[in-house]
């Protein structure tokens, strides 16, 4: 059967060859229906989806840096839940997380200060960069 043609799909009726063929796809798919429904069910994409969106259009503006252009999923996107509590803005990537997503006792200098906390993606793209002692 040559299914990369779509026009022998279009032409009514089907030919019983085809309907045969289409059901048995159906028949597999309906198999996989509860693993999918399972794994759907683990993630709220929803509100992870939504969550993604609202984190990179907050963080725009610094393209440029290095928070914004490393290879790292960003903090709270994936397998994580929106947490109820107090947030944090992160003076790496400027997004606003769970203050769960922060280090607490890291503090970046920046040449004048130490005041500077960055969230866990940040402080790996930080300490990515910083030489290794001898
Ligand atoms: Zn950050």
């Amino acid at each position: 059967m040559n299914n990369g043609n779509s026009d022998l799909w279009i032409s009514r009726p089907l030919p019983e060859s085809f309907l045969s063929y289409a059901s048995y796809d159906i028949k597999l798919i309906s198999s996989l229906l509860p693993k999918l429904q399972h794994q759907l069910r683990r993630h709220d994409l929803k509100a992870e989806s939504k969550r993604y969106l609202e984190l990179n259009q907050r963080s725009r503006s610094n393209r440029g840096s290095k928070y914004h252009s490393h290879g790292f999923l960003p903090q709270e996107i994936v397998g994580s839940k929106v947490r109820a509590g107090a947030t944090k803005l992160c003076p790496g990537c400027n997004r606003r997380l769970h203050q769960a997503s922060f280090y607490t006792y890291f503090h970046l200098w920046d040449g004048s200060s130490f005041t500077k906390k960055l969230c866990f993606t940040c402080f790996r793209v930080h300490s990515s960069d910083r030489p290794t002692r001898r």
